[in-house]
């Protein structure tokens, strides 16, 4: 017989690895290990570009961004077992935000289960409360089936986390090369979407009837307008109809910040007193206080525009408007289009809001103005504000984190593209910081990441720095932190510690600008180019800088580096 040519067999590994390719993956994120390495091998070897991180948990964070950033599903690769407890965190965030992402993990092997075996664990149980789908492969003919499943569960419909469990046998079965290509094409035909209910006309009518006749419409977006690329949309529905507008956190720059409609410095008032509010693609959860008073009148007309049916059962408004967020305000534009209404600069509700605004943005930039110091949260804020404001098109990704810092900073730095902020999100999750940054540079080579963390938040996660230098920008990372020595708890103070004397910094870390008061006080032009060396002999002390800092240091930073991590020393 071994005078025949054997046929070519293929392995579970390669299988999923073609499976992914086929489906248009290009990147996975993860840690590899037995059972994994493998197909993460086979991966690469189909152009997938692997994004190795020290843990799973960061890695996650970065796929559930990545699926946010680009609308496709973003994969996390882990172990059996602790790697897969690991990924949950991932898994769980991408769940909770509504963004498309797949954990795919491997498990210990069929035959051994409830023998104790290496890494055993039900994955199937543990995801469940995670995850949007899940399914688990007992045999290499199923795989390019529940590959395509859980992309399409992951992406269609809500997005959200779904997980693909690959047992350790599963992985080692083999079937020949016809087998295989048989399989993929077959299960490419069998794909399908979740469906989504079509909106009616009579729907659509009612919505622009109930904007067309109120006092004192507004317009809010959030995620899933973002998610639905609705920005054109909404920009004409807002300038045709002249209604403000109110981005949710994530869902600034949607339409820009410093848009002469933009509610956002009114909150307050606009939430407080509107009597008709379209809702697109944000939930009336805790980040919009559930839709009732006393934030929101309790007259509030709600028109909801979402893809998914349930979230409008549950919150049971006025109107509600099932479909994708940008062909729903596209079809409003097109109804109103017929009828043609605008509110106008001085319809009373308008000139309400822009008055408060304006009042506000007044007050903020009396705060701003004044330098502090010791550093207060708005001084090196304004700072970091100026510098992104000054860099035009395309804006940086802005990774927000942390307690008062991400508070702070999403009322004080400006967004004007959609996409481009990143911050806790609805679960408000803390660490997710590098593995957003890594997400954002892996979906945007091309755009600068700034992220602003509180030290506490950035600490989370410090180790992945080393992930960002090696896989994102192998000509070296610049980290600029500083350690502003005020309001430190207990657990910012121990990060700043061990960062600052040297235990946390990677050696791949090039260099680390610190900015802190003490520091300036001894090098205040030397700034920008200090050795690392340096900073580990620096030991932080009491002492607060007492002279003023110079504002042209930090801005010089923002042109020099490719990528900017501030860590500010207050949590
Ligand atoms: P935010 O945090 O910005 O308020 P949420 O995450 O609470 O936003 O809400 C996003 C909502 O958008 C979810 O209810 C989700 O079902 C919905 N959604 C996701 N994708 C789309 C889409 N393409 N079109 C419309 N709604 C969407």
């Amino acid at each position: 017989a071994d005078n025949y040519p054997q046929p070519l067999l293929v392995d579970t590994n390669a299988l999923v690895a073609r499976s992914l390719a086929r489906a248009g993956v290009d990147r996975m994120f993860g840690v590899v290990g037995i059972p994994v390495t493998g197909l993460a091998n086979r991966a690469v070897a189909h152009g997938i570009r692997f994004i190795a991180f020290h843990n799973e948990q960061s890695a996650g964070y970065a796929a559930s961004a990545y699926g946010y950033l680009t609308g496709r599903p973003g994969i996390l690769l882990t172990v059996s077992g602790p790697g897969c407890v690991h990924g949950l965190a991932g898994l769980s965030n991408a769940l909770a935000n509504a963004w498309p992402m797949v954990l795919i993990s491997g498990s210990s092997d069929q035959r051994d289960v409830g023998r104790g075996d290496f890494q055993e664990l039900d994955q199937i149980a543990a995801v469940k409360p995670f995850s949007k789908f899940s399914v688990k492969a007992t045999n290499i003919a199923q795989i390019p089936s529940c590959v395509f499943q859980v992309l399409d569960h992951a992406g269609s419909g809500r997005p959200g986390g779904c997980y693909l469990d690959l047992p350790s046998d599963v992985l080692h079965q083999t079937m020949t090369e016809a087998e295989a290509e048989k399989l993929l094409i077959d299960a490419e035909k069998e794909r399908k979407q979740e469906g989504v209910k079509i909106v009616s006309n009579s729907e659509i009518e009612k919505a622009v009837s109930l904007l067309r006749n109120a006092e004192r419409p507004l317009i809010v977006f959030g995620k899933g307008a973002a998610i639905a690329r609705a920005e054109h949309s909404l920009k004409k529905l807002v300038e045709t109809t002249g209604i403000p507008f109110l981005p949710t956190p994530m869902g600034k720059g949607l339409l820009p910040d410093t848009h002469e409609l933009a509610a956002t410095a009114a909150r307050s008032l606009a939430i407080g007193k509107c009597d008709v509010a379209l809702v697109v693609g944000a939930r009336l959860n805790w980040l919009l206080h559930f839709g009732d008073p006393p934030k929101w009148s309790k007259d509030v007309n709600f028109i909801l525009v979402d893809i998914c049916e349930e979230e409008i059962e549950l919150r049971k408004p006025c109107l509600g408007l099932v479909g994708d967020a940008k062909e729903v305000v596209e079809m409003i534009n097109k109804e109103i289009k017929e009828d043609p209404f605008c509110l106008g600069k001085s319809h009373p509700w308008v000139e309400a809001i822009s008055k408060k605004s304006k009042e506000n943005v007044l007050k903020m930039e009396a705060q701003l103005a004044k330098d502090v110091v010791p550093f207060n949260f708005l001084t090196p804020m304004r700072i970091i504000r100026d510098a992104i404001v000054g860099m035009g098109s395309p804006a940086p990704i802005v990774v927000s984190e942390g307690a008062n810092t991400m508070d702070v900073g999403r009322a004080v730095l400006v967004q004007t593209e959609p996409r481009a902020r990143l911050d806790a999100g609805t679960w408000g999750t803390m660490g997710v910081g590098l593995g957003y940054c890594i997400a954002a540079a892996v979906a945007s080579p091309d755009r600068l990441v700034v992220a602003v963390e509180g030290d506490s938040g950035f600490g989370f996660s410090a180790m992945e720095v080393e992930c960002f230098h090696f896989a994102i920008f192998p000509t070296g990372l610049n980290l600029v932190t500083w350690f502003g020595n005020i309001c430190c708890n207990a657990n910012s103070r121990l990060h700043t510690t061990s960062f600052t004397d040297g235990r946390l910094i990677p050696s791949s870390c090039k260099q680390l600008i610190a900015i802190s008061p003490n520091f300036f006080k001894h090098s205040v032009n030397q700034v920008d180019l200090i050795p690392l060396r340096r900073i580990i002999q620096w030991t932080p002390s009491t002492q607060h800088f007492k002279q003023h800092h110079s504002k042209r240091v930090h801005i010089r930073l923002f042109y020099q580096l490719r990528s900017i991590i501030f860590c500010g020393g207050f949590g």
